[in-house]
């Protein structure tokens, strides 16, 4: 029975309060934030260090073991043996695994040999040799004790790298572009940037609890490769009437369950203000952001409330306190791919060579192999891309077929097939508590039919393997999106498989990939679903046309 309204009250219904802090809502709405509330996530450390490295996986509290954790970058892995359909009504601890995923974050995707050989001793010693380049620039290894973790961060500190805020309610990596600094066509060298937003607000209790997730990007790639469009708030490289070089500022992209590409906020940032912007949007999304719901407390939901023009009003009158310029929109992105990967020249006469292991998937002896290949050829500098690549810079030209050939022999390809070089795949269920299903498995193997069955494919075509409605390996902006679930197979069982999306972009013409109603596939079919689907498209498409458009 429904309670009759109270008379009077029908037209004064009190809008439920989003727990944004500037309107006061200091009050924790759910558990989550009330756990930030209880002990800031960065606290966690010394418990790390003095208390649950010594007393061992048992020793660690649950709101540490489940919440504050993540603020050095570490979350229980999968419990091995658990299958997709347990995902949703097993309690978390039921999937807990006593070991961790560790993330290592690498702002700008900027790595020495020193610091890449760091990690890859990381991940034999304390990794089980895992290593997986991720999307998003970092390197994520598995199977870590809590009882290593002092000992890891001393490894990783001595070179200059850390885990602060690789995960958790933060300021996550910021992503850079590959190139910064070398590229011939870079409109501007984000490098400087990067660090500074790094040394000013990483590890800085002021940024510390935010709603969600804050997610960044930094670049002056004219391929625009640190996809800006999906960022929380993205500086892209433009250069304005004056023909000053500076920064055009997008807020509010993400992905997820509600995508939404990021809107200019129309303003000119110089170099030296960058960070200043930078400070006041995550201010703005800590002071204004949603924290009622979780999965309304990504900062695209405060800007399709307030839309750009309002947002830049309060940036500027209550963060920065002084106006900025209008600025261009960035100049459409050059080139059909973002990954850089290719022999390619860099503007001081060397050439970068980018290479593409499998879905981002190496391992603690091929990151020394990395190293030693580069080093070999005179070059002290490797970089992540945001695809799950990674590029080795300053080869002079007389090494780089050797380079390449080395490369080759070690399986990671500097002219790779489409499939191999456009496909990426999320953690899915090996490690992740969230997957329903395996995923770079099934992605290497959907690689390996294709190269056998499409030989002669050479279009660009990007095919995104999801364990789940999460959209970590950005499934709504490929070609082909697969987005893992149970589904029925001919014979009536529940199988591992895909809801599958179409022709999803970003560049010129951003747009998500269509959800094809019912359409799905099992993972066994997925190779064949796939060909049949490039096959017509390469059937049917005129001169010019890519797939998305
Ligand atoms: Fe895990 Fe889902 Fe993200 Fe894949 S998309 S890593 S399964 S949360």
């Amino acid at each position: 029975m429904s309670t009759p309204a109270r008379p009077g009250n029908r037209h004064h219904k009190r809008p439920r309060g989003e727990g944004q802090w500037a309107l006061g809502y200091r009050e924790p709405l759910n558990k989550n934030e009330e756990n930030k509330k209880n002990d800031d996530g960065l606290n966690v450390r010394q418990r790390i260090i003095d208390i649950y490295s010594k007393g061992g996986f048992d020793s660690i509290d649950p709101a540490d073991l489940r919440g504050r954790m993540r603020w050095y970058g570490l979350y229980t892995q999968r419990k091995p043996g658990i299958d997709g359909g347990k995902t949703a009504i097993l309690e978390p601890e039921e999937l807990d695994d006593r070991y961790f995923m560790l993330r290592i974050r690498i702002d700008g995707g900027q790595l020495s040999l020193h610091q890449l050989r760091v990690i890859a001793d990381i991940s034999n010693e304390f990794g089980r040799g895992t290593a997986d380049i991720t999307d998003r620039q970092n390197v994520q290894l598995h199977w870590v004790e809590v009882e290593s973790v002092p000992e890891i961060w001393r490894r990783l500190e001595e070179v200059g790298l850390s885990t602060t805020e690789a995960c958790g309610d933060t300021p996550r990596v910021i992503l850079g572009c590959p190139l910064a600094g070398v590229d011939v066509d870079e409109v501007i060298d984000g490098t400087a940037q990067v660090a500074e937003i790094y040394e000013k607000f990483i590890g800085d209790k002021a940024f510390s609890n935010l709603p969600r997730k804050f997610k960044s990007a930094v670049s002056g790639c004219p391929a625009h490769c640190t996809v800006h469009e999906i960022n929380d708030v993205a500086f892209v490289g433009v250069v304005n009437e004056a023909g000053e070089p500076g920064f055009d500022a997008w807020v509010g992209g993400g992905l997820s369950t509600n995508p939404m590409i990021g809107k200019r906020l129309g303003v000119f940032v110089r170099p030296d203000q960058v960070a200043d912007v930078y400070g006041g949007v995550v201010g703005i999304f800590r002071d204004y952001g949603y924290r009622r719901l979780r999965h309304r407390a990504r900062i695209k939901f405060l800007m399709n409330d307030w839309g750009p023009e309002r947002f830049r009003d309060v940036l500027q009158k209550e963060y920065l306190g002084y106006e900025l310029p209008d600025g261009p929109a960035p100049e459409q992105p050059r080139g059909g791919r973002r990954d850089h990967v290719g022999v390619h020249p860099q503007r001081d006469g060397n050439f970068y060579v980018g290479f593409a292991p499998k879905v981002g998937r190496v391992d603690g002896d091929t990151l020394h192999r990395i190293a030693d290949i580069a080093e070999r050829h005179g070059s002290d500098r490797v970089r992540t891309t945001v695809e799950q690549k990674m590029v080795i810079l300053d080869i002079a030209p007389d090494q780089v077929d050797s380079v390449v050939a080395e490369l080759e022999a070690a399986d990671l390809h500097v002219n790779p097939s489409t499939f191999r070089r456009q496909t990426m795949a999320c953690t899915g269920i090996e490690y992740c508590k969230l997957a329903i299903v395996e995923t770079k498995a099934t992605a290497t193997t959907l690689i390996h039919e294709l190269e056998n069955r499409l030989p002669d494919f050479k279009d660009p075509l990007t095919i995104n393997v999801n364990g789940c409605p999460n959209s970590c390996a950005r499934i709504q902006v490929a070609d082909i999106g697969l987005k893992g679930q149970l589904v029925v197979n001919e014979r009536g069982e529940q199988v591992e498989g895909f809801q599958i999306h179409l022709g999803g972009s970003l560049g010129a013409t951003p747009g998500f990939g269509r959800k094809v109603r019912g359409l799905k596939a099992t993972a066994e079919e997925l190779p064949d679903y796939v060909e049949r689907v490039v096959t017509n498209f390469s059937k049917q498409k005129n001169d010019g046309e890519t797939f998305a458009a």
